[in-house]
């Protein structure tokens, strides 16, 4: 399976609009951060985790054939706004669209995009959701996903383990302020963490890039990429400073799960 960083970048993005700062104006690809967000897929899926403001462009980037479901972490705009752009992924699936998210996201995503969850008022053509409330794991072709619940500022974001072949492969955890240990319990001994390492100041709803790196070795993560980067962190420049096993990730990496 794959795994494709489709975006890295924290809920602005980077660069920032209006903004001149170094990272803004680098000439880095890497220092180009869409809102974040991931593809998987092999050869019996095809599934994205959120569909951020930047998606149509994601999607386009890298080159999505089709998708088979979209997997929600939480409803804040850099997570849902893409939204609209699944018009032609649901209609190639037969205008359907599996959505999976908490009972939470999934009535925010309701509220936001009415006009395609209301049957009344919705044309075949138009986005069809089709819900999946994620009350534990569950199974889309052969992958399986271990819902973590993790605390952001006031509401709980959804992270997820993703588990192939009876074998968990990675955990995806990218906007929490902590992770509880009852979560750091399920992922112990990752292959591949991807986790929130917004920056190096304190923020109440995100984690800093030291807390992200202190988690990653409490969980002897055997690889550990940090996402939702803001527009403080020069990627040559901070990568070559981190622990040899955890690198930052950047817009269009593909790993191999
Ligand atoms: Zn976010
Ligand atoms: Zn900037
Ligand atoms: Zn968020």
């Amino acid at each position: 399976m794959h795994l494709t960083f489709l975006g890295t970048g924290t809920s602005q993005g980077v660069p920032m609009l209006a903004c001149h700062c170094r990272v803004c104006s680098s000439t880095d690809p890497r220092d180009r951060r869409f809102r974040s967000s991931v593809w998987l897929e092999d050869k019996n899926l095809s599934v994205v985790i959120d569909t951020s403001p930047d998606f149509r462009s994601q999607a386009l980037r890298a080159a999505i054939p089709r998708l088979d479901a979209v997997v929600y972490t939480h409803s804040h705009a850099d997570h849902i706004a893409g939204f609209d752009d699944l018009r032609t992924y649901s209609v190639k699936n037969g205008n359907r669209i599996p959505l999976y998210a908490d009972p939470f996201t999934l009535s925010r995503l309701e509220k936001a995009f009415d006009y395609a969850f209301d049957l009344k008022i919705r044309s075949p053509a138009y986005v069809c959701p089709e819900p999946h409330p994620i009350t534990g794991p569950f199974t889309i072709g052969s992958t399986t996903f271990v819902p973590l619940p993790v605390p952001h500022g006031s509401i709980t974001t959804t992270g997820f383990r993703i588990d192939s072949a009876g074998r968990p492969r990675a955990a995806y955890l990218p906007d929490c302020a902590a992770v509880p240990p009852p979560i750091r319990d399920l992922i112990r001994n990752i292959p591949v963490l991807i986790i929130d390492g917004l920056r190096e100041e304190p923020h109440p709803t995100h984690l800093t890039i030291a807390q992200a790196i202190e988690i990653a070795q409490d969980l002897k993560a055997q690889r550990t990429w940090l996402t939702h980067l803001t527009h403080n962190t020069l990627h040559a420049e901070r990568d070559a400073t981190l622990p040899q096993n955890i690198r930052l990730a950047y817009d269009g990496l593909q790993i191999d799960l």
